[in-house]
Parts: structure tokens; C-alpha cells; sequence
């Protein structure tokens, strides 16, 4: 990959970003390698590679039309027949003699695994959320803790999230602005790039239900700050007025799905979306109104399935009835996950 295709992928994530799909080999596999699924998006293929360095193995890679693991698997894009599709076209059958594939777990929304198990005869089973557990979760003879089941919104995704997820919105606003007010680019890059640090950074402690109420929050705070400046500098609270007003709109735009990319939580922008009558846009959006998950416990057979695939952490251990139980139910943001993975259809989202 060149460093120009690189640079695209990167600054534009938020956008489909395909990668070859097929069957590749990573070191020296053989007949007896474990296969890693994932999704054709170039970054995910390109961390999931990394995290193989140094390990024999089979890549096979869905076609999702370029979209990450996790939006296709929401969008109805990565589904078991993409993923039948691709252990057929690639004969993975003449290539190994077992019969298990190893799938991302943020795939679990999308894909039926009894479906992948009944066209093809390979068992699956969900790996860590994040690729870099790779490696643990091979050397813990495919144990997965319940750190390599959680989502981690950590400094360091919110680092790895920041420059691309904003980056767009960007562009397309100082863009504009280079041709209409070009003495105002300068102004707005400096509020842009500091409203998103400080939203990012303060995601978890600004208490709000969506992104954009946070976002309001902090144009609030920031602008009573700059109007304290210019009280106490000039004499006058609303000396630069226009610039205030503006502050808003620029943390809205900063804003636009805090939520949906670096919190566990739903997306400002699906909803907005649903709301504006979308079922769908590209394939970014998922068809269903999602909300938060009610258990019908006479269904429940006890069979863990929930617990592997939240990933935030939702489910607790099972009860003295073998049942399962809510460690955290309020954490639902609606991903489907442990819905689509139930074998007894004991779960719904209400
Ligand atoms: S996946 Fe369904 S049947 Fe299995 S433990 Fe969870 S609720 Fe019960
Ligand atoms: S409990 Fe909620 S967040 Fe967890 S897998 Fe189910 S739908 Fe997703």
C-alpha cells in the first residue's frame, strides 16, 4: 500500500476503504492453522495482520464492500452468507483439515454462525474484540478474559479515533471557507481542532445523554470563558459576539457523533437518521430502532452466549437456576449482538 493510499484510508476511516478479500497466508501455515475472519476494511486487514506477526496462520477476508468489522456487522453487511461466500470461493475446505474459523466479536450482530455451520461444516467461534488480544488469546489456548470481551474506549482509541473522525468535517467546512471567508480559517481551525480535543478528552465526565448535548455544554463553558476574557480585557462581555454564536456551531460540528465513535454508547447520527426517515445511508446505518435489552428468563437456557458477545459488559455470571443475569443492564446501547447470538431467542431489544 502506498503512503498517499495509506493517508486516504486514515484521514477518510469513517468511509468505505476496501481491501482484496480471499484467502491469504501469514507465515507458514499448514492444514492444522487456525483461520482469522475479518472484514475487508484496508485498516482492519492491516491490524489484524500486525497482530499475527510472528504466528503461522489463514486470513480470510469477507467481502463487507470496505466497511469495518463492526458498521458492517450493525448494517447488515457482514453476514454469515459473507462469510459462506468466502469459505467456498477460497476452497478453505482442500486448504485445512479442521473445521473452525475464528470471527472478530464485534461481528457478532451480523453474523448466524448456525447458518456458516450448516452451508459449510466450519464451526465458529467469536475471538477478542481487539485485534492486538490476539496473540494473548492464542497463548491462553483461545480463552478468551473478560478484558478481551470489552469494547475499551480507552486514551488510546480516542487518540487513534481523533484525527480521522474529525478530520472530514474539517475539510468540508475550511474548505468552504477558503473560498467564502478566508480570514476566518485561521480562527476556525484553531476552535475546531481545540472543541474536539476537549470533547473527546472530557466524553466521560460532561454529564449528557447524546454527543451533542456535551457538545452544547462544553460551547457553553468555553464561551463563558472568552466572554469573561473580554469583560475583564475590554469591558464589554460580548466584544467579540459573533465569534461566541459561531463557538456553538463549531462544537456542534466537533461533535457530530462523539457518542457513536468513542463512547459505548448509540450514535447521535443513526438516530438523527431514523428520525429523518433513513433506514439506511450507504450501508452506515443499521435498519433497526434499537434500544435498551429485556431477558425472557423462561427461555433461557444458561448457554453464555449473551455474556461472550457484549461487549460492554452488560451480562454477569449465570444464577442458581442457571439463568442468566444483568451485571450492568443500563450499559445496553443496542448493538443487537447478544439478540442475534441467542440460541432460545430470549432476548429482545424494547
Ligand atoms: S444467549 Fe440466550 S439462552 Fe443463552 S444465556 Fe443468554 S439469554 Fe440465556
Ligand atoms: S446487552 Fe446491549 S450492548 Fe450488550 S450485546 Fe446486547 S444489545 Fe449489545
Amino acid at each position: 500500500m502506498s503512503a498517499t493510499s495509506f493517508l486516504i484510508g486514515y484521514l477518510f476511516r469513517w468511509l468505505p476503504h476496501a481491501s482484496a478479500t480471499g484467502l491469504f497466508a501469514v507465515g507458514n501455515p499448514d492444514d492444522l492453522s487456525p483461520v482469522f475472519v475479518t472484514a475487508n476494511f484496508s485498516l482492519t486487514v492491516r491490524r489484524v495482520r500486525k497482530a499475527l506477526r510472528g504466528r503461522d496462520g489463514w486470513l480470510l477476508v469477507a467481502d463487507t464492500k470496505g466497511i469495518n468489522v463492526w458498521c458492517a456487522a450493525a448494517g447488515g453487511v457482514f453476514t454469515a452468507n459473507r462469510v459462506i461466500d468466502a469459505i467456498k470461493v477460497s476452497r478453505l475446505a482442500d486448504r485445512v483439515r479442521h473445521r473452525e474459523i475464528i470471527l472478530p466479536a464485534l461481528a457478532a450482530s451480523g453474523v448466524d454462525r448456525e447458518a456458516i455451520s450448516r452451508e459449510t461444516g466450519f464451526h465458529s467461534v467469536f475471538g477478542p474484540v481487539h485485534a492486538q488480544d490476539i496473540p494473548a488469546y492464542m497463548n491462553a489456548d483461545r480463552e478468551k478474559s473478560d478484558a478481551m470481551r470489552r469494547f475499551r474506549f480507552d486514551f488510546k482509541h480516542k487518540l487513534d479515533m481523533f484525527v480521522p473522525m474529525n478530520f472530514p468535517l474539517y475539510a468540508v467546512v475550511a474548505i468552504v471557507l477558503a473560498v467564502v471567508g478566508r480570514e476566518a480559517l485561521p480562527w476556525f481551525t484553531a476552535v475546531f481542532w481545540g472543541a474536539a480535543a476537549f470533547l473527546y478528552l472530557t466524553v466521560d465526565l460532561i454529564p449528557a445523554k447524546t454527543g451533542w448535548g456535551q457538545a452544547f455544554i462544553s460551547a457553553a463553558l468555553f464561551s463563558s470563558v472568552w466572554a469573561g476574557i473580554d469583560w475583564i480585557a475590554a469591558g464589554d462581555p460580548l466584544a467579540h459576539w459573533g465569534r461566541l454564536v459561531a463557538s456553538f456551531g463549531v462544537f456542534f460540528v466537533a461533535g457530530f457523533d462523539l457518542a457513536g465513535t468513542v463512547s459505548p454508547r448509540r450514535s447521535d447520527a443513526e438516530k438523527l437518521m431514523q428520525r429523518m426517515g433513513f433506514t439506511r445511508f450507504g450501508s452506515q446505518f443499521s435498519e433497526r430502532q434499537l434500544g435498551g435489552i429485556a431477558l425472557d428468563r423462561d427461555r433461557c437456557i444458561g448457554c453464555g452466549a449473551c455474556r461472550e458477545v457484549c461487549p460492554v459488559g452488560v451480562y454477569g455470571e449465570l444464577d442458581d437456576d442457571r439463568k442468566t443475569t444483568f451485571a450492568a443492564q443500563s450499559a445496553c446501547f443496542g448493538c443487537g449482538a447478544c439478540v442475534k447470538q441467542c440460541p432460545e431467542n430470549a432476548l429482545r431489544l424494547v
